[in-house]
C-alpha cells in the first residue's frame, strides 16, 4: 500500500469537507473519500438554523457551539471571497413563541442565564417580549402566545450552497475528492491505523478523521464502544408563501416541536420531526408530515393556503449521550473521529474542522473537548 497523502477524510458532508478544506489550506494532502455525492446525506437536509443552546447549561459543548457561531460570519464570507459562492449567512435572530406558563418560566431563566454568560457590542443575546412586543417583530403570532424569547445571535445559512461553496474551495485547494467510493474498512498496522480499504482499493495515509455522519459506526468493528452513532431521522416540509397575504416573517420563528425557518425568496421551511427508531428509512411518512404541517398551522393559521414545494427525510448522526465525538479515538493511534454532531452539525461545522486541523498540526487543541471525547462512556 502507497502513502499517498498525509490525511484521510472519511465522509464528505459538512464536517468532512470543513475538515478537508481547512486541513487543504494549510498545506497537508488530503484525500476526501464519499460514498455517494458530496454534501447530499443529512448536511443537505438540514435547516441550515445557527442557534446557541440553551443558556442553562453552561458546559464545554455549549461553549464550542457558541464560540462556532462566533466564527460563522467570516466563514462563510471568507468562503464566498475564495468561491465566488454565497452561502447566504444572514443573523436574522430567531423568536421562540411561548404558549404555557412552565415554558414561559423557563424562557425568563434562560433569557437571564444567556445574558448573564453572553453580551454582543455589549447589548444582551436573549429579551423577553410581551405579546404586542413579539407581534410588532412577527404580526403572525397569534392572540393566545403569552409572550416570546428572542435570541439576536440566531442565523441562518442555506446549507445546499454552503455545501457547494466548501466542496468548490476544497477542488481548488487541492483535496482529491473521490466520489463513489465507500470505505469498508480501516486499515490497521498493529495499534496503529495508516489508511483505510474501500470498495476500489486500499488507501494509505498517515492519519484518518471518521466524519461519515450517522454511518460512523459502520465503518469499521474496531471503532467499537469508542464511536456509537446511529441515525435519527428528520423530515422537513417546504412551503411556498409569496403568494399568500399577510404571510410574511423575518425571524426563525420557533415553538416546542416545531420551527419556521423564512427564506427570502418566499419559501418557509418547517422542521423537523425527531425519530430515533427509523433507521435509515429514507422516507417522508404521512404521520410525520401531518405532525408538522399541525405544528405549523397552529403556530401560523394562515400557512394553510400556501402551496407545498416539497418534503424530504435526512438522518442525523446520533450518539447514546446526545453529544459529538471530536478528538483522537482510542487504542488506534493515527485515527480522529469527527462526527455525531446530532442536532448541531452546521453550528459546529466551523469549530470542528479547526479542533482537527490543530490536532494534526500542533498536536493539541485549546478548545475543552472533555464531554466530546471519543471512547467516553456513554452512561
Ligand atoms: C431534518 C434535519 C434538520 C437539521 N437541521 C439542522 C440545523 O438547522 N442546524 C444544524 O446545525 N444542524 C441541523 N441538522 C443536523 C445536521 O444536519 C447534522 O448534524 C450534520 O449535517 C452532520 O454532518 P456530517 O457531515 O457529520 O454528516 P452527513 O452530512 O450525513 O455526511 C456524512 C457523509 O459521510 C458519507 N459516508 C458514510 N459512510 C461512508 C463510507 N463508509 N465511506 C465513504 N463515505 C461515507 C455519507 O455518504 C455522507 O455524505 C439537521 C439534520 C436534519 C436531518
Amino acid at each position: 500500500m502507497t502513502t499517498t497523502h498525509d490525511v484521510i477524510v472519511i465522509g464528505g458532508g459538512i464536517i468532512g469537507l470543513s475538515v478537508a478544506d481547512r486541513l487543504a489550506l494549510s498545506g497537508v494532502s488530503v484525500a476526501l473519500l464519499e460514498k455517494g455525492v458530496c454534501g447530499r446525506e443529512a448536511s443537505w437536509a438540514a435547516a441550515g438554523v445557527l442557534k446557541p443552546g440553551n443558556p442553562n447549561r453552561r458546559g464545554p459543548i455549549q461553549r464550542l457551539q457558541r464560540a462556532s457561531l462566533e466564527l460563522f460570519p467570516d466563514y462563510c464570507a471568507d468562503l464566498q471571497e475564495r468561491t465566488g459562492i454565497d452561502s447566504e449567512y444572514d443573523r436574522g435572530g430567531s423568536i421562540e413563541l411561548l404558549y404555557d406558563d412552565q415554558r414561559y418560566r423557563m424562557a425568563v431563566s434562560e433569557e437571564r442565564a444567556g445574558n448573564e454568560q453572553w453580551t454582543q457590542a455589549e447589548q444582551p443575546v436573549w429579551r423577553m417580549l410581551n405579546p404586542d412586543e413579539a407581534r410588532d417583530l412577527e404580526p403572525v403570532v397569534t392572540d393566545d402566545c403569552l409572550g416570546a424569547l428572542q435570541c439576536s445571535f440566531s442565523a441562518q445559512v442555506r446549507n445546499p450552497r454552503l455545501l457547494q461553496a466548501l466542496r468548490a474551495s476544497c477542488s481548488a485547494s487541492g483535496v482529491c475528492i473521490q466520489e463513489a467510493t465507500t470505505v469498508t474498512e480501516l486499515a490497521v498496522d498493529g495499534e496503529r491505523v495508516d489508511g483505510v480499504v474501500t470498495d476500489q482499493g486500499k488507501l494509505g495515509a498517515s492519519q484518518v478523521v471518521v466524519c461519515a455522519g450517522a454511518w460512523s459506526s459502520q465503518i469499521d468493528p474496531r471503532l467499537g464502544a469508542g464511536v456509537q452513532t446511529y441515525p435519527v431521522r428528520g423530515q422537513v416540509v417546504l412551503l411556498d408563501v409569496s403568494g399568500v397575504a399577510g404571510i410574511r416573517f423575518s425571524h426563525i420563528v420557533l415553538r416546542k416541536g416545531c420551527y419556521l425557518v423564512p427564506r427570502p425568496d418566499g419559501l418557509v421551511l418547517i422542521g423537523a420531526t425527531v425519530e430515533h427508531e427509523a433507521g435509515f428509512d429514507r422516507r417522508c411518512t404521512s404521520a410525520g408530515v401531518n405532525t408538522l404541517m399541525q405544528h405549523a398551522l397552529t403556530l401560523v393559521p394562515g400557512l394553510a393556503k400556501a402551496g407545498v414545494v416539497g418534503m424530504w427525510s435526512g438522518f442525523r448522526p446520533g450518539t447514546p449521550d446526545r453529544r459529538p465525538y471530536i478528538g483522537r479515538v482510542p487504542g488506534l493511534e493515527g485515527l480522529i473521529a469527527a462526527t455525531g454532531h446530532y442536532r448541531t452539525g452546521l453550528a459546529l461545522a466551523p469549530i470542528t474542522a479547526e479542533i482537527v486541523a490543530d490536532l494534526i498540526l500542533t498536536g493539541r487543541t485549546d478548545r475543552d473537548l472533555s464531554l466530546c471525547e471519543p471512547g467516553r462512556s456513554s452512561t
